[in-house]
């Protein structure tokens, strides 16, 4: 949600999806608990929250935004071949045409073909555990709220979702492939006993064997890169897949603006594998801790575990506690909070600009520091002003912030070295 609000795309989509940020274990049709701690000690951040919301309406909100650039989705169209030439790329599609270019970005999905033509070694692990998914719209004598509901019987094999709409989803865990839509929900009914569920329409109904692997690079011979699940694979628990596809892309995109236009060395290209690969290990590694937990559990309570295990690792599933860099501000993601711009209040990520650099500028500071044309400075001071950004908040202050495209900071400084950020910024 944060970076598509970096880029502008978000405002289209926020009112489509239903907001939710509780999730509660139920045992033989009794309440055991409820908890949201993990989304409300979030700092720094706005929504503090899950949009439950259809991968589609992504997907269209982006065709939409390409359909009126100059690149534009091309449907029914597969990439037949890549040739490295001395300039680049040379990449022929199934329709005929053949596209130079300096780099591809190879974002083909699991069976990714960019990364099958460059042999990159991609070992899978199947932990033999097969789920039906099912999104319809349900009755029910179960006093139903939007939030993630787990069911704790001799295992705990199913979950359920809210949607967006009307929708619910269902994921249940058969642990075979051979299953029948009337049996999946047959263990719903079972797992949330003595309450019943039918469904009045099914809307999407399909099974899927989880399967883990990570691409052993991310960045090829120096001109191919590969993001989303061309590189990262991994069960849907914890719902990070599209998020860390996502994410690859706003890690990945700004450096290549950097690289392409403002002269920035080809080393910075080497810092998505190095930044992005790390994190992708560990979605692979919290989502394969849940999946796990939901069949196998030394005390008997899979739900209960299933729960701790998404409070240990909050930071990873909300996203909010990635960083790059192991201390400091530096690699860190930029906390937003509320300022004032003369009287209005208005968010500090509201001012950010994902095809720029920001420089924040915190305290009072008369410098006009020489900015390259790829940072956008904004001051914030620290007393009430008509005229200008102002806070009192304390967090910053006195201090000149480098925020990368993507929200994460790049450099910090004292008041009198501001020029020192850019430099650090080409490198
Ligand atoms: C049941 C289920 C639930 C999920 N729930 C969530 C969730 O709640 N949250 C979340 O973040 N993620 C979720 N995911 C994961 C998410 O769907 C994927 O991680 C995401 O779709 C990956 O995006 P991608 O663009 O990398 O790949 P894909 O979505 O697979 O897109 C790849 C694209 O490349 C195209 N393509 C493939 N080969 C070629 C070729 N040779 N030439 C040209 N084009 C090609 C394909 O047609 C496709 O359009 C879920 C997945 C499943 C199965």
């Amino acid at each position: 949600m944060q970076l598509l609000e970096l880029a502008d795309l978000f405002d289209d989509l926020y009112p489509l999806g239903k907001t939710c940020n509780t999730s509660s274990v139920w045992s033989d049709g009794k309440f055991i608990s409820r908890q949201s701690t993990w989304w409300e000690e979030l700092e720094g951040c706005l929504h503090k929250h899950f949009l439950m919301l259809g991968q589609s309406n992504v997907e269209k909100l982006l065709d939409a935004k390409l359909n009126e650039t100059t690149a534009a989705v091309k449907r029914s169209t597969s990439i037949e071949n890549i040739e490295l030439n001395s300039t680049g790329c040379l990449t022929t599609l199934s329709n005929g045409e053949r596209i130079q270019s300096r780099y591809l970005i190879g974002a083909d999905g699991a069976r990714s073909f960019v990364r099958n033509h460059f042999e990159v070694p991609f070992e899978i692990t199947r932990p033999q555990i097969v789920w039906a998914v099912i999104d319809g719209i349900i009755e029910t004598d179960f006093p139903k709220v939007p939030e993630i509901i787990v069911f704790q019987a001799e295992t705990s094999d199913v979950a359920w979702i809210p949607r967006e709409g009307e929708i619910d989803r269902f994921y249940v865990r058969m642990d075979t492939k051979d299953f029948t839509l009337e049996e999946a929900i047959e263990k719903i009914n079972r797992a949330m006993h003595p309450h019943r569920l039918s469904f009045k329409e099914i809307v999407w109904f399909s099974q899927f064997s989880v399967k883990e692997s990570l691409a052993e690079e991310f960045f090829v011979q120096n001109r191919i890169f590969l993001a989303g699940d061309s590189c990262h694979i991994h069960s849907v628990n914890g719902g990070q897949g599209l998020n860390t596809g996502l994410a690859d892309a706003f890690n990945l995109i700004w450096k290549l603006n950097m690289v392409i236009n403002f002269g920035a060395s080809g080393e910075l290209l080497r810092t998505y594998e190095s930044e992005r690969k790390p994190v992708a290990r560990n979605v692979i590694e919290t989502s394969g801790e849940l999946v796990r937990s939901t069949k196998y559990s030394d005390t008997g309570t899979h739900a209960e575990d299933y729960v701790k295990i998404v409070e240990k690792r909050a930071g990873n599933i909300t996203g909010m506690g990635i960083r790059y860099g192991s201390e400091g501000l530096q690699g860190s993601r930029l906390h937003d909070f509320e300022i004032f711009d003369g009287t209005s209040k208005v968010r500090l990520y509201s001012l950010l600009d994902y095809t720029k650099f920001t420089l924040l500028v915190f305290g009072d500071c008369e410098l006009t520091p020489r900015v390259p044309e790829f940072v956008n400075v904004i001051r914030i001071v620290p007393e009430k002003n008509a005229n200008s950004f102002w806070t009192e908040s304390r967090q910053y202050m006195n201090q000149a912030i480098l925020v990368r495209p993507d929200s994460y900071i790049h450099g910090t400084a004292s008041l009198d070295k501001l020029e020192s950020l850019f430099e650090m910024a080409t490198v």
